[in-house]
């Protein structure tokens, strides 16, 4: 097949084209290059299945394709705060003009939603079926209630028009490629733990997330675009659920770091708590994940040695 990534040079996006072009597709990488780099793809650019466009999601594009996966969004909080009115406007009409093109060329079009939808929740774990505690003017909203739109749109787009949809909600993932200056936890917690600086812990540290490792998530994503079951949102994560102090002491051990941990203020709008029920995943994708935190965070901090 012919696939469009969206996003495609970002962390996920270009695991999702190493994967797909090892299972033999063509794809189209398009990015804007915000949080994503060339690096993450230098080692496709001379592929012949394999074509980079620079490009903005919010602008309308054409390519004849058989699937497109929607990843393009800037995905850390320090990042998708820069500059919030862009951040919703890329959800919002990258949504509009992914399902647009999937409505004329008849593609399937997936979207990397996220748990963000749930907001802080007071449903644990969550669900599919939760519709979320989420502030709709605070500064994470111009990120959860843009992945909320998108998800309306997609759902609008299959209701009138038939486009052919599938929705990930995605909870935390981690490992190689992510940005040193990301700003998310795992990776900043990886990188402080290398060059021996205090590792930052928001809060008291007692909120807890879910982390999932890339492998694992990219399979759930191929398992769900190519399946007729559901149309989704099904959650893709990892239902091992840690505090951030826990998070903290296993970098700490793994890397055999002297750092200190050092409390810094909670960003507003921090989630408590958050991990997936994966009732789903399990029974529509025969989905769950095989990697556990320790083994993910070997692999992740082999990554983060080569370029701190
Ligand atoms: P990332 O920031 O590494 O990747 C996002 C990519 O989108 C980058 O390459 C960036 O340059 C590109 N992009 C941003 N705005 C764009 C625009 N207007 N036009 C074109 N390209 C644009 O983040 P990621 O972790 O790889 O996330 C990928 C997707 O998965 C995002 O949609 C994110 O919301 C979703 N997601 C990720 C996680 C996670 O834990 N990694 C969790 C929930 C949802
Ligand atoms: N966090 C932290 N130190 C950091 C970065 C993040 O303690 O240096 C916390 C953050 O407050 C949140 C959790 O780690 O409670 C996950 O943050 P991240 O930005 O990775 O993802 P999200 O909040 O979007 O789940």
């Amino acid at each position: 097949m012919r696939i469009l990534i969206t996003g495609g040079a970002g962390f996920l996006g270009s695991h999702l084209c190493d994967k797909l072009l090892a299972q033999g597709h063509e794809i189209v990488c398009l990015d804007n290059l915000f949080t994503g780099s060339k690096a993450n793809i230098a080692h496709l650019l001379g592929n012949p299945h394999f074509e980079f466009v620079r490009h903005d999601v919010i602008d309308p594009f054409k390519y004849e394709v058989d699937q497109i996966y929607n990843l393009a969004c800037p995905a850390s909080p320090p990042h998708y705060q820069y500059n919030p009115i862009k951040t919703t406007k890329t959800s919002v009409m990258g949504a509009i003009n992914c399902l647009g093109l999937a409505k004329r060329v008849k593609a399937r079009v997936f979207q990397a939603s996220t748990s963000e939808v749930y907001g802080d929740p007071s449903v644990h774990p969550q669900p599919e079926s939760y519709w979320g505690n989420v502030n709709p003017i605070g500064r994470r909203s111009c990120y959860d209630e843009g992945k909320r739109v998108a998800e309306t749109l997609f759902f609008d787009y299959h209701r009138e028009n038939k486009v052919d949809i599938r929705i990930v909600r995605i909870f935390n993932t981690y490992g190689p490629r992510m940005h040193p200056n990301d700003g998310r936890v795992v990776s900043n917690f990886i990188v402080q733990a290398l060059k021996g600086e205090n590792i930052t812990v928001y809060g008291d540290g007692t909120q807890t997330r879910s982390f999932c490792y890339v492998d694992d998530l990219l399979e759930g994503f191929v398992r769900l675009m190519n399946q007729d079951a559901t149309v989704g949102p099904v959650n893709i994560g990892n239902p091992g659920e840690f505090t951030m102090l826990e998070l903290a002491e296993q970098v700490l051990k793994l890397t055999k770091s002297k750092s200190k941990i050092v409390h810094k203020p909670l960003p507003a709008d921090d989630p408590k708590q958050r991990r997936p029920d994966i009732t789903l995943a399990k029974k529509y994708l025969k989905w769950e994940p095989k990697v556990p935190l320790a083994e993910g965070l070997k692999k992740t901090i082999a990554y983060f040695k080569t370029k701190v």
